[in-house]
């Protein structure tokens, strides 16, 4: 039976790299029906919002998602699309891995962590008093009243939710997937020495569930010093559990440097949709040159091969995304070539059809986490 799947090409360089992931998808003969939604900026004029509810019904309905990059305006315009998607459909857990793969020049030959973030508390919330408002008026004055905080009348303020709930079914994902992967330790992030009510919350939490979870080596640093292991010692990490900021910044320090944003793939996960996305945004540098790299959003799609059971289509696209990289001739600009997306895409697909017939190079490559 077909899988039916909601295709979100995104804003820039997302329908570019969304295309090269779909003419991958379907090299590896695994049965999709695309329902192809616009969201993003470019539906933003027609429709009066970037993310109509006919995007939402149709995940809801499909329950997986490929999604392209949506582009987020800085300080106005319109809530980003990123966040309210993984808010709406409750898409708790970002997963991306990071491993540095064959034929990639890197600083750091043996990269292979993956990063667990949680997706839909923090100061990722929404939850935001803007400066002069009279909204914020009042906080300041509970604030004087609950706090004794006299707030400066010229801020604008973020409010950073992080509950027991939240951080409960997060670290348990976290354990849950060590497990399933063979992954053998986990490493917490947090500030917890400065924010005691909310990353504390996150800490005392993940300690709790890692006495409960003895097989699954575990221990937490600070998130400062989390970022200095990272560039020092990154083969010591394994896999890294982060509340939503850090997470979002340190898996782009991870792909930095396991060879780049146009390597790193991502899933969104919660208990009943998946969305699989690159980490990198819409790039709109290089928007419409066709020069993109598409291998994130390719591994994004292997990933989400691996979570409809098409584990040898999944691993199939790893494996020759691998070669392709390995062999070096077909890459894009950001490795160092000076090949155009669709190029790449076509090489990747080429050496699937191979590989599922048969007669490709067989050599067992870890496919994405
Ligand atoms: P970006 O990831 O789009 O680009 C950062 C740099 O990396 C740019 O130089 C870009 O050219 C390069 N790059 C990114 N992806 C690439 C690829 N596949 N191939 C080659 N080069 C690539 O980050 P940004 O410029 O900070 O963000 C642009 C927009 O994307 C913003 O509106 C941001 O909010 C949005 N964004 C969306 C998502 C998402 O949809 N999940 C994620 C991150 C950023």
């Amino acid at each position: 039976m077909a899988h039916a799947v909601t295709l979100v090409p995104g804003d820039g360089i997302g329908p570019e790299v969304a295309g090269a992931a779909r003419l991958v998808v379907d090299a590896t003969g695994v049965e999709v029906r695309w329902d192809v939604q616009e969201a993003g900026a470019a539906v933003l004029d027609r429709e009066g919002t970037p993310l109509p509810e006919r995007v939402l019904r149709s995940i809801r309905s499909n329950r997986t998602a490929l999604k392209g990059p949506i582009t987020t305006p800085v300080g106005g315009g319109f809530r980003s699309v990123n966040v309210a998607l993984r808010q709406e459909l409750d898409l708790f857990a970002a997963v991306r891995p990071s491993r540095t793969l064959p034929g990639i020049p890197s600083r750091y030959p043996s990269v292979d962590v993956v990063v667990i973030r949680e997706n839909t508390e923090d100061l990722y919330a929404g939850i935001e008093f803007e400066r002069g408002s009279p909204e914020l008026a009042r906080l300041r004055d509970e604030l004087r009243a609950l706090a004794w905080f006299e707030l400066k009348p010229d801020a604008g303020v973020t409010v950073k939710p992080i509950s027991i709930s939240g951080t409960r079914r997060i670290v348990l994902f976290a354990f849950d997937f060590a497990r399933r992967q063979a992954r053998r330790r986990i490493t917490v992030g947090h500030k917890a020495n400065i924010m005691r009510f909310s990353d504390g919350v996150f800490l005392s939490i993940a300690w709790e569930e890692a006495g409960r979870h003895p097989d699954v080596a575990f221990d937490a640093c600070q998130v400062d010093e989390l970022a200095l292991r990272l560039v020092t010692e990154p083969e010591a990490l394994d896999v890294v559990l982060l509340p939503n900021l850090y997470g979002d910044i340190v898996s782009d320090l991870c792909a930095g440097l396991a060879g780049g944003l146009g390597l790193a793939a991502g899933a969104n996960l919660g208990w009943e949709y998946a969305v699989f996305e690159p980490v990198h945004g819409s790039a709109p540098d290089i928007a419409g040159k066709g020069v993109a790299n598409p291998i994130a959003m390719i591994l994004s799609a292997a990933m989400m091969l691996a979570h409809l059971g098409e584990t040898p289509a999944s691993n199939a696209v790893g494996m020759s995304v691998g070669r392709v990289l390995q062999e070096g001739a077909v890459r894009t600009r950001d490795l160092g070539g000076t090949a155009g997306t669709a190029e790449v895409a076509e090489a990747v697909a080429a050496m699937v059809k191979l590989m599922l017939a048969g007669s490709g190079p067989s050599t067992p490559d870890r496919g994405p986490a």
